[in-house]
């Protein structure tokens, strides 16, 4: 071979396993634009006076081995000590059958949220049993399909009680001051901006006060069990809305807060088999009465059924979602925690009621021993009932148990008023009890268990009341798959029914489903990342740390900001905090009264929503017709309101696909008025590497790194929506109580349950940053608007595309206008993206941010055949809808009104066009067939019929 030794090396190098088109791919589709270079594209695309200067200070690019190797000598640093600090993150056991077929197998985890359900059934199957079990453990009527932690979703259960509590005089919320402190963090940073008073107090005097809602722990901080039924009761009676934060693991083995007459139960479904992972992704669970269920937070799977009357799963009741109902949703929520949610549910299924019931009692049994052997000692337990958790008063032995823990390389609880307490788990061993009374009392004797245990099980530990009378888990789906061939069937069965990247590309316009590659999924398994908690102390998390400061200052310099925190979990959380710093910061410089939040019509529906939550007021700027920011009505609009404005919330590129040539004079002339610019950084997949908003003169953005970072879609989330600020806006970034950030404001409250949000996957953004390095980070920019362009032009000449931008060039991302072909031939865009399901692909984004559109983004990852493969379906559904045009075909019986096409379809094929037709419409097909697995879904009937809990087998048709 002809060939250096570096050339030679080239074939590690990651870049050309991350971009799909290979150089002589590239050329090609250069050649087809007319274009010679890259940078002759990025020339006529992108506008000169934002582009960047110079390169990226970013490390070159490594390979995936070095790059493996390094993040190791990170994961090194942390120290894997033993865990029973509690406090909504315990150690637990992942059935290896669901960690290695679920939590690292793409087939679940690069599917998308389910908006397609024909192709989704398998993960809405198991979303809709993560609500059965929701229910069943809560005793509640109805559940959604997670939240993004627990304290989050206190702070959302508090704003539901304000929506739904009859008491509408009152603006006081009461919260029990032994719930976990992280949450009362993050209610309180919510309470101050919606201006509700925070009232707290031990949760059996809840009722002394006048409240629209309040919030009590089961199982407390403490460990405290108490009986909640006489104070929900009292509270009843004064109209407050109860909710209940529980621990699912004791819902197992105690009544129910739904039993006791609760109105909202949540809390953290991690210790059903998700790891801890310094803190997260968790999902959490969110349960209510059906009276609730148009003010509940989040999304929600119901039953309907498809057009051959069979049973299907879809999302239920959208239209509480911020997409439609924008500042007046139930809440900002999008991406959410559904990979995390069916690990939970699927542990479930693969214990089943008595599998569980047994992890329950032994865990508590195991507390109960260890509580009277350290009561045998003479140590006196703050709480006088437990489930799992003990709180000791040692004081004055404090350090020296301390130091005997870390000698034993165990953590415990401290509490700020000294105390100590620990959380038995799953995992915990007869061995690591002893450890535990030897770290306690410093007492080296072996304990006699079989005298322990008798008295723990004739103890009682808590009211005898309190014991679970209620079956729980009665559905089949989780009194059958108990041997591991089983569940593993079932898993296979779920993840058959679902399109995910392993099949297709998913050019969702927005969302940026990229490559997730393998080795940027590695690590976040490896037990040095995986089994970190997040409290432990800073001495063993060193490369946690280590790796967050580096991955967030990667993310500064990419975004052209002083600062970034990684701690909100999506980005509308992302979008939440940043409008918190803005308002801080107006409120530093006495300007308390701004308060008007200019949005472009234009905008992603969490914008409107997030500004709502930070107590803002909306008012809605104009596109114009090349879907720009109307220039003149923004000066307008700002001018008007110039005294009260607070920000403008913009995207950029444009939610429209096209770089605005006005970015800079538009956050000018919000300065100008004294107001703050929010960029909606989902977009940075056209901006890395070539331009930034720190750059344009924004102040402050989100990013998805589960969009242009590469953490996959898991579904329906996990994501991670960290902002980048200026330094002006720096002591206004979110800190924690539990876990002092000293990078930031020291008063400033929580935006999520974790210090560092979702830090358990970090280390994927952390891979995919160093593997690309910055030649290859600005290159996948260059490739993605390649891809985009190359597959615009090809569209173009079949389907109106609504915008361009300067040298009928896009960004990263097109819309193909599909409003015409329905007027003229009542073919809907509907009709297409159901069609594309036949073809073997999940549709663009439909019908955002324009009606009756489809968005299109392939991404840098997508190679040409696969474009090509898109275009090919584009086109041939264009000659389709020719044929209904020209009365070939039926009008509403013809293969896109009957689209999705299913193999039950071939058992009766009465239709007036060819099964080759209707199922194999492109040649080859045959050899390579996803089939979707229900016909198209009716979604009216489903909220009409409401029905969100697993359907008995008897009632699935
Ligand atoms: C995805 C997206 C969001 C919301 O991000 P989540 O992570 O889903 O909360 C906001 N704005 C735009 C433009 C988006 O595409």
């Amino acid at each position: 071979m002809n060939k250096t030794l570096h050339e030679l090396s080239n074939q590690q190098e990651f870049i050309q396993r991350h971009v799909g088109p290979d150089v002589n791919e590239t050329q090609q589709m250069l050649e087809y634009l007319g274009l010679s270079s890259l940078d002759e594209l990025l020339e006529q695309t992108v506008p000169n006076k934002i582009r960047l200067p110079e390169e990226l200070n970013i490390p070159s690019a490594r390979s995936e081995q070095s790059a493996l190797d390094d993040i190791a000598q990170y994961a090194k640093m942390n120290k894997v000590f033993r865990s029973y600090i509690g406090m909504g993150y315990h150690h637990t056991k992942t059935p290896t059958v669901i960690l290695r077929n679920v939590l690292e197998n793409p087939g679940w985890y690069t599917a998308y949220t389910p908006y397609q359900p024909e192709i989704a059934q398998g993960r809405l199957e198991a979303i809709i049993t993560y609500q059965q079990m929701s229910i069943d453990l809560t005793g509640m009527e109805l559940a959604s399909a997670s939240l993004l932690d627990e304290a989050t979703a206190a702070a959302e259960a508090m704003a539901m009680a304000k929506r739904v509590s009859k008491n509408k005089k009152s603006n006081q919320f009461f919260v029990d001051e032994n719930a976990f402190p992280q949450t009362i963090d993050v209610i309180k940073t919510r309470a101050e901006h919606y201006g509700f008073e925070l009232i707290f107090g031990n949760a059996k005097d809840a009722a002394e006060h006048d409240v629209f809602g309040a919030y009590v722990q089961y199982t407390d901080r403490t460990g405290e069990v108490i009986d909640l039924q006489a104070v929900i009761e009292a509270l009843h009676e004064k109209k407050a809305i109860v909710s209940v934060g529980a621990d699912i693991m004791s819902l197992v083995m105690l009544k129910s807060p739904g039993e006791m007459g609760a109105d909202i139960v949540l809390g953290s479904s991690q210790r059903f088999g998700v790891p801890v992972g310094f803190g997260g992704p968790h999902a959490a669970f969110f349960a209510t009465r059906e009276k609730f269920k148009r003010a509940m937070p989040g999304r929600i799977i119901g039953v309907s059924i498809d057009t051959n009357e069979r049973s299907a799963y879809r999302m239920a009741m959208q239209t509480r979602e911020q997409h439609i109902r924008r500042e007046k949703a139930t809440s900002n929520i999008c991406t959410a925690q559904v990979l995390l949610a069916n690990i939970a549910a699927f542990y479930a299924v693969y214990h089943g009621p008595e599998g569980l019931k047994q992890i329950a009692y032994r865990i508590h049994r195991l507390a109960g021993i260890l509580a009277h052997a350290l009561q045998d000692k003479g140590i006196k337990l703050v709480n006088q009932t437990y489930f799992d958790t003990l709180t000791i008063d040692a004081v004055d032995q404090r350090d020296e148990i301390i130091a005997r823990a870390t000698e034993a390389e165990i953590n415990l609880r401290i509490d700020n008023n000294g105390q100590l307490g620990l959380s038995i788990d799953e995992a915990t061993t007869e061995q690591e009890i002893q450890a535990l009374y030897q770290v306690l009392t410093g007492d080296d004797s072996a304990l006699d268990f079989g005298d322990l245990d008798q008295r723990a099980q004739a103890h009682e530990s808590f009211e005898k009341g309190l014991l679970r009378e209620t079956e729980i888990l009665q559905h089949p789906v989780f009194n059958t798959h108990h041997s591991e061939t089983e569940m593993l069937r079932f898993l296979k069965k779920l993840e058959n029914k679902d399109l995910s990247l392993t099949h297709a590309m998913i050019a969702l316009g927005s969302c940026t489903m990229k490559l997730n590659a393998t080795s940027e999924m590695l690590p976040i398994t490896w037990k040095e990342f995986a089994s970190i908690h997040p409290f432990a102390p800073a001495d063993q998390t060193q490369g946690y740390q280590k790796l967050i400061e580096q991955l967030e200052g990667w993310l500064a310099e990419i975004t052209g900001y002083d600062a970034v925190t990684v701690q909100p979990n999506s980005g509308a959380q992302g979008e939440y905090a940043g409008l918190l710093a803005i308002k801080k910061y107006h409120e530093s410089l006495g300007q308390d009264h701004r308060n008007i939040c200019l949005i472009p019509s234009s905008a992603h529906g969490t914008n409107p929503a997030s500004a709502q939550m930070a107590n803002m007021k909306v008012m809605i700027v104009n596109c114009d017709e090349q879907g720009n920011v109307d220039y003149e009505d923004l000066k307008a609009k700002a001018e008007q309101v110039s005294e009260n404005l607070s920000c403008l919330m913009i995207t950029y590129p444009s939610t429209h696909g096209v770089y605005e040539e006005h970015i800079k004079d538009i956050c000018d002339v919000i300065h100008q008025h004294g107001g703050q610019v929010y960029m909606d950084g989902a977009n940075m997949n056209a901006q890395v590497g070539i331009t930034s908003p720190g750059l344009m003169g924004s102040d402050v953005s989100h990013l998805n790194l589960h969009k242009t970072f590469a953490i996959p879609h898991g579904g329906g989330g996990p994501g991670v929506g960290p902002i980048g600020v200026k330094a002006h806006l720096k002591p206004f970034l979110p800190n924690h109580s539990v876990r002092k950030l000293t990078s930031t404001g020291e008063n400033n409250g929580a935006v999520s349950a974790a210090p560092f949000g979702s830090g358990g996957i970090l280390p994927i953004s952390w891979m995919y940053v160093a593997m690309l390095g910055k030649e290859g980070l600005t290159h996948s920019t260059k490739m993605a608007l390649l891809n985009a362009n190359y597959l615009t032009t090809k569209l173009s000449e079949h389907y109106p595309i609504l915008y361009t931008g300067r040298n009928n060039k896009v960004a990263h991302e097109c819309i193909v206008d599909l409003r015409p072909l329905k007027a003229e031939t009542g073919i809907t865009e509907v009709d297409i993206a159901k069609r594309l399901m036949d073809y073997g692909f999940h549709a663009p984004t439909m019908s955002f941010p324009v009606a009756g559109t489809l968005m299109i983004e392939p991404t840098e990852s997508e190679p040409l055949c696969e474009i090509e493969r898109f275009a090919t379906a584009m086109i041939s559904i264009k000659q389709e809808i020719e044929k209904v045009r020209s009365g070939e075909w039926q009008a509403d019986n013809n293969p896109l009104t009957n689209a999705p096409h299913t193999q039950v379809d071939l058992l009766d094929w009465n239709k007036p066009y060819s099964i080759k037709e209707g199922v194999y419409p492109v040649d080859g097909q045959e050899n390579n067939k996803f089939w979707p697995t229900a016909n198209r879904i009716d979604d009216v009937y489903g909220d009409r019929n409401l029905m969100c809990a697993c359907p008995s087998p008897e009632d699935y048709r």
